[in-house]
Parts: structure tokens; C-alpha cells; sequence
């Protein structure tokens, strides 16, 4: 019988590795196909789970949250049970296990549903915050996910307690503004990083999908790990585009290596 033959490490996953390795500073940055395979639909793919009936760029927008708040809920409530007992997936964990052996320095993430901190990744950027809490928005009253449920009134409005106003997930609407702080973070963090590891975004979302260019122009590099075309495919020193989780997974056995 011929030896068992040993698997040859794809090329791509070789040079990520190696970027991983030779590079100081690695900042990671995650859209929703990170948390696909932990169940979580991709909000922007249309036909998928519970968001087959509606378009959440009408819904889950500022406008509509202020103008028909019973409608916006309707749709953002099932979010909140959907995401609330999910958990992370090896792909989250990768990214754990980069952090302790001290070759990833900080998490920017697109993603509301906490999975990174979940993880136990220590530093992570919320770009859009996070179903972690809900708050009032008309006085500075806050709630915790599992408290939110109790607010609804009989028209399946969040509503406040205290002053009556609406209570709104702590979370970026469409429309709405991203966090100052976070996204000045996450700013000094692409412009700091030798490596950005793009993992499950198509980086075309803005203003995030801007921060590749700030690495780029500071003589940074890029590695992207996503299934499907992204605008930065072509300036990438290494491109993985299978699943997140077989990917990042095969980089660790790698580094092992
Ligand atoms: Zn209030």
C-alpha cells in the first residue's frame, strides 16, 4: 500500500500565515459572514430566514423607526429572539486564538450580535453597535437585551416606563450615524495596522468599507477571507475565498506548522 499522502496546504492559506506571522500589527475587520455559519442570516441577502418579507434597508431605518415604530419592531423584535441565544463558531474562535498568541491586536466589527465578544476577543469595535442594550430616547434610561421584552405596549411598541418615549436598540440604523468614538477608533486602528484581515465582508458597505484604504495607504497589507467578490480582491496580498470557518482554520494548522 503507498503512504497516506499529506494533504498540500493551499498557496493562499501558506502566505496568509506567513503575512500573519511577519506582520506586527494585525487588525481584524468582520461583516455578517462571519456569523453565518453560526446561524445568523446575512441581513443583506434577500430570501434568506426571516427576513424574506421585507426589505430591512425600508424597515430598519431611523425614519422608520421614528415615524412607525409599532412597524419597525415588528420586524426588529424576531432579530432580537433570533440573535439572542446564537453563539460564536470556530471562525470567532480563530480569531480568540490569534489574540493569545499575540498576533492580532483588535476586532473591528459590522456585526451587532456580540459573537466577538462572546468569543472572548478582548478588544472589539463595534462599528454598529450592538443588541446589548436598548435605550430610551427621551431620557438616559437603558436596558439590557433580556429586560427589552418587558417594555412592549399592547401595539408592540419598546416604550419607557418612566417617560413614556420610545425605546430604541443600541444598534445603527440605516440613516443613522455611526458612532463617533468607535469609528475614530477604528480609523487609528487600519491606519496603525501592517495587516488587515478582512474576514466576512464584502467591504462594501461605507464608511467601513473605506478602512482598507487607510491600511493600504499607510503601507499596510490586506488579506481577505470571504466567499465572493469585494472591490479590494485585486490589492490583497492574500485572497481566501471558501468558507470562513474551513479558511481560518486551515491558517491556524498552518501556524502551527
Ligand atoms: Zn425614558
Amino acid at each position: 500500500m503507498p503512504p497516506p499522502s499529506v494533504p498540500e496546504v493551499p498557496t493562499q492559506v501558506r502566505d496568509l500565515a506567513r503575512l500573519l506571522r511577519e506582520s506586527e500589527t494585525v487588525v481584524a475587520l468582520t461583516g455578517a459572514g462571519i456569523s453565518v455559519p453560526s446561524g445568523i442570516p446575512d441581513f443583506r441577502t434577500p430570501g434568506t430566514g426571516i427576513w424574506e418579507d421585507v426589505d430591512p434597508m425600508e424597515v430598519a431605518t431611523i425614519a422608520a423607526f421614528r415615524h412607525d415604530p409599532a412597524r419597525f419592531w415588528s420586524f426588529y423584535r424576531p432579530r432580537f429572539e433570533l440573535l439572542a441565544d446564537k453563539l460564536p463558531n470556530p471562525a470567532h474562535h480563530a480569531l480568540v486564538e490569534l489574540e493569545g498568541r499575540g498576533m492580532l491586536t483588535a476586532v473591528i466589527t459590522q456585526n451587532v450580535d456580540r459573537l466577538h465578544r462572546k468569543a472572548g476577543s478582548g478588544r472589539v469595535i463595534e462599528v454598529h453597535g450592538s443588541i446589548d442594550t436598548s435605550s430610551c430616547t427621551m431620557c438616559p434610561a437603558s436596558w439590557e437585551l433580556e429586560e427589552v421584552d418587558e417594555l412592549f405596549d399592547a401595539d408592540g411598541i419598546a416604550t419607557c416606563p418612566t417617560c413614556l418615549g420610545y425605546v430604541k436598540p443600541d444598534v445603527v440604523l440605516f440613516g443613522e450615524m455611526l458612532p463617533e468614538q468607535a469609528m475614530t477608533e477604528a480609523h487609528d486602528l487600519a491606519r496603525s495596522a501592517d495587516l488587515l484581515l478582512c474576514v466576512g465582508s464584502s467591504l462594501e458597505v461605507f464608511p467601513v468599507a473605506g478602512l482598507p484604504d487607510l491600511t493600504l495607504a499607510s503601507g499596510g497589507k490586506l488579506a481577505i477571507v470571504t466567499q465572493g467578490p469585494t472591490p479590494y480582491d485585486d490589492a490583497a496580498s492574500a485572497r481566501l475565498d471558501g468558507d470562513v470557518v474551513e479558511e481560518l482554520s486551515a491558517v491556524l494548522a498552518a501556524l502551527q506548522g
